[in-house]
């Protein structure tokens, strides 16, 4: 298996500690003599720069939200000037104005690299044909893949999101080996190609590169299997730099986070105490080469755990778990914590139900309601009416005895949940109109 930059993704743990911590040392004296708002925040814990002597003082910087970035909308936390400043990029909010972030030219080249490496870790290389169906634009998605697939010699596709005619087509005249895109699209182009009767293994996709929403190993299984293919994790988002912050490697245990340019930590999202090695808790980065937008302490609402011993791969890189939650995906249902993906589970655990779900959250007098609306095959609404409602009660029986909450299930045929050509809308929770 060959690597994209083996100094760094092999590196002996001593020499990482190395490398993080002068990096460390550095991004706090810019970002403390060039972002006020920073210099604002270490001022109120009682800290300077020359308190930050190696990576364990981490644990003294400030946390940074994505409240801080709207408050500081659009520029504010920009540590050059905007002559610097050769692209943005911004993440549409559901509420309120969009979350801004900003790459001088040697952030679009570590980008780069970042992303090299990461289609590296999935099986990528110059003799790949990589269509990127994730979105061109203001996103980071389409882009990021794209000059990262450049910088390793790939053919790129840059055919960016939706047109599933068009991505079908390309897939079948241009060869296309990788696939990139949200796994719900992913899904959404193997039932495509199923309706026109083409057969998968008439295509020359060997890999899928996966992400921009939490997906579970139920869901992998049924991408693999249906489009034939291995599906690898990407992960990323634009305030760290974007999509390939850290990969699977053919291990699938676990995504490398290139940890040379940001270092992950895990707390505790109450008491923001780190947790151990194992323990799940929220995602934190601190960008560490980043000039335009450094971040400290980054917190990404994405709850995982982390693992430093080594992969079977070689690298020595750090592991995060899949995502499979963001705790601000979790619902509260009656007082019981609820995450999406232990649904999607049970769903794609029990077989007979397709991985097309919606969640619908009611309130009803005071008391709240979850309905799962799940596809289910045709025959089940051409059968008599008993096998209907034995799948219900299977269904329902699975579901509550996981998550502990009562639930209806709707089963409804195949097509009636709207598809996504980028994140899959998962739940509609009516409590908050
Ligand atoms: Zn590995």
């Amino acid at each position: 298996m060959t690597m994209w930059n083996e100094h760094y993704e092999c590196m002996s743990r001593e020499e990482m500690r190395e490398v993080q911590s002068q990096r460390l040392i550095d991004t706090v004296d810019r970002v403390y003599h060039n972002v006020p708002f920073y210099r604002k925040k270490m001022q109120e814990l009682g800290i300077e720069p020359g308190d930050i002597q190696s990576i364990d003082d981490i644990v003294k910087l400030p946390f940074t939200t994505k409240q801080d970035l709207r408050d500081n909308y659009p520029f504010g936390l920009f540590a050059v000037p905007k002559s610097e400043v050769v692209r943005v990029h911004a993440s549409s909010g559901t509420t309120g104005k969009p979350t801004v972030v900003g790459y001088s030219r040697r952030d679009v080249s570590t980008f780069s690299e970042v992303v090299a490496r990461s289609l590296y870790c999935a099986g990528a290389s110059k003799d790949d044909t990589i269509q990127i169906a994730y979105g061109y634009g203001l996103f980071t998605g389409g882009l990021g893949l794209h000059y990262g697939a450049e910088k390793i010699g790939a053919t790129v596709v840059p055919i960016s999101g939706g047109n599933t005619q068009k991505q079908i087509q390309l897939l079948q005249d241009f060869d296309s080996s990788v696939l990139a895109c949200t796994p719900s699209y992913a899904l959404y182009l193997a039932e495509s190609l199923e309706e026109m009767n083409i057969p998968v293994e008439s295509l020359n996709l060997k890999v899928g590169i996966f992400g921009a929403e939490p997906w579970t190993e139920e869901m992998r299984k049924q991408i693999e299997s249906s489009l034939k293919i291995k599906a690898v994790d990407i992960y990323g988002l634009s305030e760290i730099i974007g999509p390939g912050v850290a990969n699977e490697c053919h291990a699938q245990t676990g995504l490398h986070v290139w940890e040379d340019h940001f270092i992950p930590e895990t707390i505790n999202p109450d008491t923001l105490e780190p947790v151990a090695d194992g323990e799940t808790g929220e995602l934190v980065f601190t960008t560490v080469t980043k000039e335009a937008l450094p971040l400290l302490r980054y917190r990404t609402r994405d709850l995982t755990t982390l693992d430093h011993s080594p992969c079977e791969c070689g690298r020595t890189a750090v592991r995060m778990q899949k995502c499979t939650g963001r705790s601000d995906d979790m619902l509260i249902i009656r007082g019981v914590n609820v995450f999406p993906s232990q649904i999607e589970s049970v769903l794609l655990e029990i077989g007979e139900t397709k991985p097309h779900y919606q969640l619908i959250v009611n309130k009803e007098g005071t008391l709240d309601t979850l309905e799962v609306w799940v596809e289910v095959d045709d025959q089940y609404f051409s059968d008599e009416i008993g096998k209907l409602s034995a799948l219900t009660k299977k269904i329902k029986h699975a579901i509550e005895s996981t998550l502990g909450v009562s639930v209806i299930i709707k089963l409804v045929e195949p097509k009636t949940i709207a598809r996504s050509e980028g994140k899959a809308v998962r739940v509609i929770d009516n409590r908050k109109l």
